[in-house]
């Protein structure tokens, strides 16, 4: 699988707030690799898919809501190498089908919707995950979100691509936390401050989860825990405004579950006088613009 590294840029955010604090403020640009696959997703894919090569396995399935940018972003990895893929949809089939799902189904997955409480066993329940493998088999099956060893992997190329430019600070959005877990796995010598944003209300784990992924006693990193807005996917008028000032501001465009979050914490903590002058802070954008699709048209000026 190849990941198109040549159009990922690293944008300078310069505004009242950074000159205040004698900081710099750069969002790197992962989003530009697809307009609608999230830039994060595909990295959790890549070693997925290079194990699906190698042992010849030519069905990939997965699961995901009706929203799942790593449902489309499967889609979209999976028609990019030939392969077959499925997605395991949560919920029974709705009437009208969400944007996100036309695009899954555009890319050539093939849905099968199932009820909220079955969906919850599959999640958890080895056997039927093990029931699932023999239907499709033989197949490779990816957990929701790519949240595993494999996708932490992959999501440790993000922090190699980044290092080479000297931050001081790299600031993610988490949701499974398999993105943050890789930057962790590869910030070896913590030189790097690295800055999980919870889009989750109340997330109580995000330290078991780490050593999950990573497989190893992590490093330390700090978390802004008071930006979820509410919680997942929470969208009150006051994040709306904040998107839609700081795309005035950048000519940024953030997406309502994710990347909006995540600037609005960093924004705020450098506006504390968080950052120390001359901190070189990077705010990873992954993507998930997509999202945005489920919006009534005259919300956002984007
Ligand atoms: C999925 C996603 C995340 C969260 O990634 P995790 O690895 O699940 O923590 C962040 N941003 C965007 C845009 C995403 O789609």
């Amino acid at each position: 699988m190849q990941i198109p590294y040549e159009k990922i840029s690293i944008d300078n955010i310069t505004t009242n707030y950074t000159i205040a604090h004698g900081v710099t403020l750069h969002m790197v640009r992962f989003d530009k690799i697809h307009n609608i696959v999230s830039g994060n997703k595909l990295f959790k894919l890549y070693h997925y898919l290079n194990t699906a090569a190698e042992n010849k396995v030519t069905t990939i399935v997965t699961f995901g809501g009706a929203f799942s940018n790593h449902l489309v972003a499967t889609a979209f990895a999976c028609k990019q190498q030939q392969l077959k893929s499925i997605g395991i949809v949560r919920g029974e089939k709705p009437k009208n089908i969400s944007h996100t799902l036309q695009q899954c189904i555009a890319f050539g997955m093939e849905l099968q919707f199932i009820s909220r409480n079955a969906y919850k066993n599959y999640e958890n329940n080895e056997i039927a995950f093990a029931q699932i493998k023999n239907t499709y088999d033989p197949c490779l099956v990816i957990p929701e979100g790519g949240y595993g060893v494999e996708g932490c992997k992959g999501a440790g190329l993000m922090y190699n691509f980044m290092i080479n430019h000297n931050p001081t600070h790299i600031c993610c959005a988490v949701g499974t936390a398999t993105t943050f877990a890789g930057l962790v796995k590869n910030n070896k010598h913590n030189n790097v401050e690295l800055i999980a944003v919870p889009v989750i209300k109340n997330m109580m784990d995000l330290d078991d989860r780490i050593r999950y992924l990573t497989q190893q006693n992590h490093g330390t990193y700090t978390v802004f825990n008071d930006a979820h807005f509410g919680g997942y996917a929470k969208h009150p008028p006051s994040l709306i405004a904040f998107m839609n000032k700081f795309y005035e501001d950048t000519n940024i465009e953030t997406d309502i579950v994710y990347t909006s979050k995540m600037m609005y914490a960093v924004i705020e903590k450098i506006k504390a006088g968080y950052f120390k002058k001359g901190s070189k802070i990077f705010c990873v954008h992954t993507g998930g613009l997509q999202g945005n699709n489920s919006l009534p048209s005259n919300m956002l000026n984007f």
